[in-house]
């Protein structure tokens, strides 16, 4: 697998001359794809790549909503301000401070962000009536040394790929996991009509409660955040397989993309996958 032009920004961003020693432990390469799919007339999912700050995101606007195409785009164009600023860090200072926050004031950072968020989304809905009804989900990564501090709203996912072992980091908010966690059998509630619709996204009027959640990441982790025009897709053991056996992230992005394109690609295709590296 050849190295190929995307990724000469890390490498630039490797030779910087003074990097901060913070910012010299957040040693990730992160590979980004999104996808039409082979169904959908447009692609409505954004995603956020921001090596500065370390901050990597996927939204996707909401299917049979107006608008959801600029509902992820405004997301993923404002998250690092808001970021910076519930953390009260300088926009371009934020790699470098962060880590000096305690993980508890990250967590609430980035909660404080989302709910700003879908007041940003919902004062953009309210400017255009094509707009109104607006939503998105997020998922985002913001990485303080090996800690990713996962925070989301709706049905985009985290993963963590840890050699050999799949494990899901986000539980969706879709009707089926509100059954379960109100006593329903999981059978049962996966089988109800609107099991997969979402209890929440961004830009939802009554107010939202983001899940945020770190976990500590060592080197050979891998963290994919996914639009569920992947996770529909392809089943965890599926996504499990190419993690295993595709070791550079540009080429396991890909693969991912084509597998769900491959099963049917009946939604957008949006994943962001990020390669803990020794530093
Ligand atoms: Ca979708």
């Amino acid at each position: 697998m050849g190295q190929d032009t995307r990724n000469r920004p890390e490498r630039s961003q490797e030779t910087e001359p003074s990097p901060t020693p913070d910012r010299e432990r957040c040693a990730l390469r992160v590979a980004v794809r999104t996808d039409q799919g082979r169904l959908r007339l447009r692609n409505e999912d954004a995603v956020l790549v921001d090596h500065e700050r370390c901050v990597f995101a996927v939204a996707d606007g909401m299917g049979g909503h107006p608008a959801g195409d600029v509902a992820s785009r405004v997301a993923v164009e404002h998250l690092p301000a808001l970021i910076a600023s519930a953390l009260g860090s300088p926009l371009d200072a934020v790699g470098a401070t962060l880590p000096k926050a305690a993980p508890g004031d990250v967590d609430a950072a980035l909660e404080r962000a989302l709910v700003e968020l879908n007041d940003v989304i919902l004062a953009e809905a309210a400017q255009d009536p094509d707009h109104v009804g607006m939503g998105t989900t997020v998922v985002l990564a913001l990485f303080t040394g090996l800690t990713a501090h996962v925070a989301h709203v709706g049905d985009s996912r985290a993963y963590l790929f840890r050699p050999g072992e799949l494990h899901q980091l986000t539980e969706d908010d879709s009707l089926a996991n509100a059954l379960i966690r109100g006593g329903v059998a999981p059978d049962d509630a996966r089988h109800h009509p609107y099991a997969e619709r979402l209890t929440q996204a961004v830009g939802t009027a009554g107010g939202i409660q983001p899940t945020v959640r770190g976990f500590e990441l060592s080197a050979g982790d891998r963290l994919l955040l996914c639009s569920d025009g992947l996770t529909r897709m392809l089943v965890d053991a599926r996504i499990g397989m190419i993690l295993a056996t595709e070791p550079d992230p540009e080429a396991a992005s890909q693969a991912l993309v084509d597998a769900a394109n491959h099963a049917g690609g009946e939604d957008n295709i949006s994943v962001v996958l990020i390669d803990v590296r020794d530093s």
